[in-house]
């Protein structure tokens, strides 16, 4: 380390090398809590020379490296052990070309979310990616762990959001293909191979994104739903109705509403009685001709008269808007007021997904009554973040103590239903066991092939994705 030190030195400058306790807190511990670092150096190249070059100085010292984004991920993909080096990406956050021809941004890893959507807005475009943690995870690491959001409905993942990618290997090299062409058929996509390998990889530097014309209208609604399966009527019902507008569609169980109101200020039920399930549904578009109001009205009236929704608040301004998705974010806000939650990111196949809840729920209250399932997420992507807080009364550490078989319980119908036991946050450290148990040997296999060929001393992110 020190040789290595010595080395980073000469390649940094003043503000390029975190070393000192107070000051690698921030990179050492991970969002949850699950996991702390014990990287002793925290490198923070400014520009992809520099990238590259800490990558040839980790080879000679054959010191892995974790690329660092955010640190907002939710699996322990950015946590390094006590010989590795962290490499932080944040201080490579500039926009390197907007082109509102070819629409698209060119940008490096390490800008916010947040500000990446503003810089498409202040050029009256869109970049739809969004998430609870956009306010600091970063681009790199979105793609890097093929983020998805709220938008997904619409606009796909964070996948589909991207032209071209720069990139370092762990030869060092860089792999720059930053072209923005939308239609290249030149071989093997390496781009896409770098989105969702978590920096195993490559140490992606910048990225080409694609951006959409800006939504100047928008309309939500809360409705209220007959049942659970009337979320796939409903769905069903929108996306034939909406002319390709709807972009969000999300489910609120009972419990969700309940958690969001009793612990964050601002959140209140709109409706004057409850109901068992709700869901929050958005549509976006532009252009005068489009009255995504009516539309709307439309479609609540149709439902309702079918009975398939029971009731709808619909937001006015858009300030109404906010309090409506502040339910959305309150309610997993919430779920830390109620002690210990064992959370899973599964998908199914969108039809299956009530069938997915009620197997799920049924069989976790037999295995532990009075366990509280808070199931709730992207049901228009069949994404259902199957969160289950503690019974009232129970030891919380106990209660923790059961996590493994508790996942089984869940993760077994998953898979049963032809689902994946991670969805949209990836397999970091936290997932290697289910890798092992759910994920098919063969394609196991061919991403080892494809590991030992580009990284075969395990330089990058040693310890991930792969069991
Ligand atoms: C409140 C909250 C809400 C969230 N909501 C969602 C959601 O709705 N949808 C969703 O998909 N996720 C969600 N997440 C998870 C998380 O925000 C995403 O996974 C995000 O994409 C991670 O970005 P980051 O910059 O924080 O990456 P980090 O946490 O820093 O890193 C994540 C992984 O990517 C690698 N990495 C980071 N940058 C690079 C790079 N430049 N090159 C190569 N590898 C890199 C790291 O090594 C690590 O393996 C949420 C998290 C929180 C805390």
């Amino acid at each position: 380390m020190e040789k290595l030190l010595h080395r980073l030195r000469s390649i940094l400058d003043d503000k390029g090398l975190v070393t000192a306790s107070s000051e690698a807190e921030p990179y050492l511990n991970e969002s949850r809590g699950r996991y702390r670092s014990e990287a002793s150096v925290i490198a923070r190249p400014v520009d992809t020379a520099q990238v590259a070059a800490i990558v040839h100085a980790c080879r000679a010292q054959k010191v892995s490296l974790v690329p660092q984004g955010g640190n907002t991920g939710l699996c322990g993909g950015a946590v390094a052990g006590p010989r590795q080096l962290i490499l932080s990406l944040e201080r490579l956050n500039h926009v390197r070309e907007l082109d509102l021809v070819n629409n698209t941004i060119t940008v490096e890893s390490g800008c916010i979310l947040a500000n990446l959507q503003q810089q498409a807005a202040n050029a009256s475009r869109y970049f739809p990616l969004s998430l609870g943690a956009e306010g600091s995870c970063q681009i790199g690491g979105n793609l890097s762990t093929n983020a998805g959001g709220v938008n997904v409905l619409r606009y796909g993942n964070a996948r589909e959001q991207v032209l071209g990618i720069e990139a370092v290997m762990p030869t060092g090299e860089v792999l720059s293909d930053l072209n923005g062409l939308r239609k290249n058929n030149t071989g093997y996509d390496l781009k896409q191979l770098l989105v969702g390998s978590e920096g195993t990889l490559g140490i992606i530097t910048a990225a080409v994104l694609r951006l959409y014309p800006y939504p100047d209208r928008s309309a939500t609604a809360l409705v209220a739903l007959r049942d659970l399966g009337a979320s796939i009527e409903l769905l069903q019902t929108a996306s034939h109705a909406s002319n390709g507008s709807l972009s969000s569609f999300e489910l609120i169980p009972r419990l969700g509403m309940q958690f969001a109101c009793q612990h964050i200020p601002d959140c209140k039920d709109p409706f004057d009685r409850p109901y068992d399930w709700y869901v929050l549904l958005a549509l976006q578009g532009s252009g005068a001709t489009l009255s995504l109001d009516a539309i709307l009205q439309t479609l609540l009236s149709l439902t309702l008269e079918k009975g398939i929704i029971v009731d709808a608040v619909v937001a006015s301004n858009e300030t109404q808007a906010e309090r409506l998705w502040r339910l959305r974010g309150g309610m997993v806000e919430a779920q830390r007021f109620e002690g210990g939650s064992i959370k899973h990111d599964i998908s199914v196949k969108v039809s299956r997904v009530p069938e997915f809840i009620h197997r799920a729920v049924d069989a976790v209250i037999e295995r532990l009554p009075g366990i509280r399932p808070c199931p709730f997420g992207h049901v228009g992507d069949g994404n259902i973040h199957f969160n289950l807080s503690q019974p009232l009364e129970m030891d919380t550490r106990e209660y923790l103590s059961l996590q493994g078989e508790v996942n089984r319980i869940v993760l077994d119908i998953v898979a049963d239903l032809g689902g994946s036991f991670s969805a949209e946050h990836g397999i970091g450290m936290l997932k290697l066991e289910e890798m092992q148990r759910y994920k098919d040997p063969v394609s196991v296999d061919l991403m080892r092939s494809i590991k030992q060929a580009i990284d075969p001393d395990g330089l990058f992110n040693p310890g991930k994705v792969l069991p």
